[in-house]
């Protein structure tokens, strides 16, 4: 967690410990650090405060949206893309709905798109960002396709992977909902975000004490809810210069790795990635034994989705672009952010060069 966001939550956790939703002064102490963090969330987003809805996580705000603006579930109402994270990929399968194919970049392919949007479509989720290969999606143009085939549907996109890189209020410009969850901009874990604009209703998927306008019942992560308003704050402000400094390490690692090891290249070009992924495939490796290696020397990556790493499964992602199986198996997604520095990126180098040549010599055996 960024430093400033631990130290906003700190008395929340401690002196000012009351319940937002009372009555007394101490609840209204609370009342009064919830609804400056919401208006500093909405004006960040672009978003009016009444549209913020605090929820637990990126997943939960994506299920709240798929599931609440869309009643008609066997008329296969809702539409997402293939390259999704399953946090919207699996309830769009759930409520039957259609999954989109993209491109090989990772795009979503806007001529199918289209051909599946009618007057019944309810919701419409794509993604900003890419969370394996940093893929950025021309939101401006799904959005004139959403609007010209289907003015009625909800256009939500799942903008986790976008905030700490991309400018949420030109997002919410062409979109009516977006998730995000804290974690992913140096705020706490268990804090999502789903903004919904005011002419959209929602059905709560969470009802009883009516929090969140009777959107998302049950008592907030005021301490959370805190920290992540001021994590959002410093990474909007920072932006500018991180996006830079961030881009300079990506490329820094990219052209000395792919300069010393032979059948290394990036999955899809960087510029149309965000700075923060790099997405290799390494040829003549396992991608299992190369994070095992790099791993045991300090260097934290992963195969897929973060999420999906544990499980070794092949990426749908990768699937769903095309890239050949042969390929997929050396798939390698480094990430990079605030924390990240030269030295990080040159240890890294000198790691994957001597883990690659391991493997590629068959010395190391699990
Ligand atoms: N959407 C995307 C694009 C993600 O990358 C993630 C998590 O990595 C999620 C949704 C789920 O977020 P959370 O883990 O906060 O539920």
């Amino acid at each position: 967690m960024r430093a400033s966001a631990i130290a906003a939550m700190t008395p929340y956790l401690d002196s000012c410990f009351a319940n937002p939703s009372g009555s007394h002064r101490f609840a209204r102490q609370a009342r009064k650090a919830l609804d400056e963090a919401r208006d500093l969330v909405a004006e960040l987003c672009g978003v009016k405060p009444g549209e913020v809805i605090f929820t637990s996580c990126g997943t939960e705000s994506d299920t709240t949206v798929l599931v609440g603006a869309s009643t008609e579930a066997a008329h296969r109402a809702v539409v997402c893309s293939a390259a999704e994270h399953h946090a919207i990929l699996d309830p769009v399968e759930h409520l039957g709905g259609h999954v989109v194919g993209v491109d090989c970049t990772g795009h979503i392919d806007l001529e199918a798109l289209s051909a599946v949007l009618d007057d019944r479509t309810e919701v419409v989720s794509v993604m900003a960002v890419n969370n394996e290969v940093g893929r950025i999606t021309d939101l401006a143009a799904v959005a004139r396709i959403v609007r010209k085939s289907a003015p009625q549907a909800v256009l939500h996109c799942d903008a986790v992977q976008a905030a700490c890189w991309q400018d949420l209020r030109h997002i919410t410009s062409h979109v009516d909902a977006i998730s995000l969850s804290a974690h992913k901009f140096g705020g706490p874990k268990g804090v999502g975000i789903l903004t919904l604009a005011d002419r959209h209703t929602l059905r709560p998927m969470l009802r009883g004490g009516g929090q969140e306008r009777d959107r998302r019942s049950g008592t907030q992560n005021l301490a959370g809810i805190v920290a992540t308003a001021e994590a959002l704050r410093v990474t909007v402000d920072e932006q500018p210069k991180e996006l830079a400094r961030v881009a300079a390490l990506r490329h820094r690692l990219l052209t000395s790795a792919a300069a010393r090891i032979d059948g290394l290249t990036a999955t899809i070009d960087t510029e149309s990635s965000v700075p923060g992924i790099l997405h290799l495939c390494v040829e003549g490796v396992e991608s299992e034994s190369l994070l095992f290696l790099l791993d045991q020397a300090g260097v934290c990556a992963s195969a897929a989705s973060a999420c999906a790493s544990g499980a070794m499964e092949p990426s749908h992602v990768l699937a769903a672009m095309g890239v050949p199986t042969d390929r997929a198996r050396g798939a390698l997604r480094l990430s990079f952010g605030y924390t990240t520095t030269e030295d990080d990126i040159d240890r890294t180098v000198e790691v994957l060069v001597e883990s690659v040549s391991r493997l590629r010599s068959h010395e190391v055996r699990r």
